[in-house]
């Protein structure tokens, strides 16, 4: 059978049909049975068939499944804005809902641009992110990613956004610098770019916590958001924390930004938000952006169909629920040790492993032709993608990354198995993975 709409992976070929999941578990028709060790894209927190996710969803659907939000507000919606609101960092007062990632990056631009419109500083036009970075495929978020590959045919399309450094000790930091120096020093590039735009005409610096799509779970190194954070405040700048992919509950704490101790502006999140269940986003707003939206235009001047979805928030809503209720937070910190053990124990040794990290249940892999060099593999070769194939022919699917980032090739392996996942699995997770890297390089041509 040929797919008529599976184009963003292939025209050509067609990936197997999946027909049922049940925790961490999917399976096709065949009965063919795949660990879900990346959560999809990060997306799985709670795994597949959660029953007490699809009960929320099937009473929300037999009540109400949509009302438009130029007409009403509904009870599911409101519960989870609350709810968020509450936990994020800060003073966060509002919650907007939107489809997905990339519509929470959308509107968080929008919404910081309005921000200073409203306090009477319209000359703030530009935005600054971080070259190694994703924060999604619609025009305006591919524009802020830093991803080359994914922008390369759409850059005349696309509005000029400055980027800077990405925090990536594994390849960055100077031998003769700490952690902490070379966070400064990545500092100091920042308020130098500010410097040269024009400090007053500067709108937000957006960056990931924690980068996913681009780099496979490279965290920030100490100090980093710290003095981030104090240059935007010193130049009156706001902060955009993506944590599309690495928040509600991924790293171990529900905002991955608690463990950088500071309170970004505005924080995006989506996938684990709704785990997969509903098609759903947030930009988490605090109370100080929408106070200025409120004197001013009374509305924050943005909207889709589709915002504030009530079966959608309802999902996400029974999925935060549980995240709560079975302490999954714990869980997830708990596992965080199996997983790094069982990932070093396995590869610190290995000869193309360069480098393990992550936070969490979000653990990355890059993988290298030499450790001591740290060379990268003819990104011809598509390693990356070979380590995907193998590993879903093992029964496996991790996420993989490559192309080029911030001018140099890698290849890199994501981890972000479900927060439900056992030992066991960890267990047979890693074990597949090691088979799956094995047979990649075998398979490469000598
Ligand atoms: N931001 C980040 C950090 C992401 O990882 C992603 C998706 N990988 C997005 C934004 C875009 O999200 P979506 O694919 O839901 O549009």
């Amino acid at each position: 059978m040929s797919s008529t709409y599976v184009m963003h992976r292939s025209l050509r070929n067609t990936p197997p049909v999946a027909t049922r999941g049940k925790g961490v578990w999917l399976y096709d028709a065949g009965g063919n049975a795949w660990l879900d060790g990346s959560g999809g894209a990060a997306v799985s927190c709670l795994g597949h068939g959660h029953p007490a996710v699809i009960d929320a969803m099937h009473r929300q659907i037999d009540q109400l499944a949509y009302a438009h939000t130029g007409f009403f507000t509904t009870e599911p919606a409101e519960t989870l804005a609350q709810r968020l609101v509450d936990d994020a960092p800060g003073d966060a007062s509002h919650a907007y809902f939107v489809s997905g990632g990339s519509e929470a990056i959308e509107a968080a631009l929008k919404m910081a641009r309005q921000y200073f419109v409203e306090i009477g500083q319209p000359q703030r036009t530009h935005i600054i992110a971080r070259r190694q970075s994703y924060h999604g495929n619609t025009l305006g978020a591919l524009a802020v990613g830093g991803n080359e590959w994914r922008r390369q045919q759409f850059a005349p399309l696309l509005i000029d956004v400055a980027h800077v450094s990405p925090c990536y000790e594994y390849r960055d930091r100077h031998e003769n610098e700490t952690a902490e120096q070379y966070s400064q020093r990545l500092v100091r590039e920042l308020e130098d770019t500010i410097l040269k735009l024009g400090a007053d005409k500067v709108i937000a610096f957006c960056a990931e916590p924690i980068v996913g799509a681009t780099a496979g779970a490279l965290p920030p190194t100490p100090g980093y958001f710290k003095g981030v954070r104090e240059i935007c405040d010193k130049y009156g700048i706001l902060l955009i924390a993506d944590e599309v992919m690495c928040g509600m509950g991924r790293t171990g704490t529900l905002y991955a930004v608690e463990q950088e101790d500071i309170v970004p502006d505005l924080i995006t999140i989506a996938k684990g938000l709704g785990g997969g269940y509903q098609p759903i986003g947030a930009v988490v707003v605090q109370k100080r952006i929408a106070d200025a939206m409120q004197k001013g235009t009374g509305f924050f001047q943005h909207g889709h169909t589709y915002i504030g979805h009530a079966t959608a928030c309802a999902a996400a809503l029974a999925v935060q629920n549980v995240i709560r209720d079975e302490n999954l937070l714990e869980r997830v910190r708990q596992l965080s040790l199996v997983l790094q053990q069982e990932l070093r124990e396995r590869f610190s040794g290995h000869p193309h492993v360069g480098d393990i990290r992550g936070r969490g249940l979000f653990f990355g892999l890059e993988l290298v032709k030499d450790r001591a060099t740290k060379q990268v593999f003819d990104p011809a070769l598509q390693l990356h993608a070979r380590v995907k194939r193998e590993a879903f022919a093992r029964g496996l699917m991790v996420y993989p990354m490559g192309g080029t980032i911030d001018g140099r090739q890698g290849d890199h392996i994501l981890l972000a198995p479900p927060f439900i996942i056992t030992e066991n699995e960890i267990d047979m997770l890693v074990q597949r993975l090691a088979a799956a890297i094995q047979a990649a390089i075998e398979s490469l041509p000598a």
